[in-house]
């Protein structure tokens, strides 16, 4: 059956929030009454993701895990789900529950209205407040820099058509790169507020260490536009 819907996470060592991510995200998605499939990318996780997402897998064919041989980051899990994805449009989420699966109607309704990619908006962020504050820069910046007129830049809750996933580049961290790289490929973005959770399980991966050097990959993209927007 042809695929509508895919739906694509990062997940790096989530053994927590698997299970209710599925159940909750499967509800979602049998309520949108098209064919989809969830792809799973596994980051190399040590604890038991890897293992969930099997036996996941094995009852449900809907689910299909992607399992890295070693860690690379949230950004190049994304390129690899986007690559693999086959539905018309692609769905993306943290493993975490940090995001909401029942936000994900609201963002298909919008896209609708005529949108290539719908981000979502966590106007109510439950992050530390190094994490809000380093994220009310970056946004601002990036406003006035590259003249992005959403307000939440790094929010994996999206809805994007797949045409506009074809070919990019995301290698080397650039995933929170990706509304600026839509926008210069002349996409239509809209934004939806979402609701947005403390994590509960596990522990954040970005820590500030993480978040500060995000500030050279915005140099190095102005740098290199035309690399990063390029289609063919
Ligand atoms: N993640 C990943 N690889 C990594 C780090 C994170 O796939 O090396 C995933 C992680 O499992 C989660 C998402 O990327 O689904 C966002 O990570 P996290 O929740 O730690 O980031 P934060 O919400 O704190 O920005
Ligand atoms: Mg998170």
């Amino acid at each position: 059956m042809h695929t509508h819907y895919s739906v694509v996470i990062p997940a790096y060592n989530e053994e927590e929030a698997i299970g209710g991510l599925y159940r909750s995200l499967k509800e979602v998605m049998d309520g949108a009454a098209r064919p989809y499939e969830i792809i799973f990318v596994d980051d190399a996780s040590t604890d038991s993701t890897r293992q969930l997402l099997e036996d996941i897998s094995a009852s449900d064919d809907a689910v299909r895990p992607v399992c890295f041989p070693e860690n690379r980051g949230q950004s190049e899990a994304f390129a690899e789900g986007f690559r693999r994805a086959q539905g018309e449009i692609v769905i993306s989420l943290d493993a975490d529950l940090q995001n909401d699966p029942r936000d994900i109607p609201r963002l298909l309704e919008k896209l609708e209205e005529g949108y290539d990619v719908v981000c979502g908006w966590r106007r109510e962020r439950k992050d530390s407040a190094g994490v809000r504050l380093l994220s009310k820069v970056a946004n601002i910046s990036r406003r006035i820099i590259l003249g992005e007129k959403i307000h939440d830049v790094c929010c994996a809750l999206r809805v994007y058509r797949s045409t506009v996933l074809k070919n990019l580049n995301l290698s080397d961290g650039m995933y929170f790169m990706l509304t600026g790289i839509l926008l210069a490929r002349g996409c239509r973005i809209g934004e939806v507020v979402v609701n947005h959770r403390p994590r509960e399980t596990g522990e954040s991966k970005f820590n500030l260490s993480v978040r500060l050097p995000m500030a050279a990959l915005l140099f190095r993209y102005l740098l290199h536009k035309g690399r990063y927007v390029k289609t063919g």
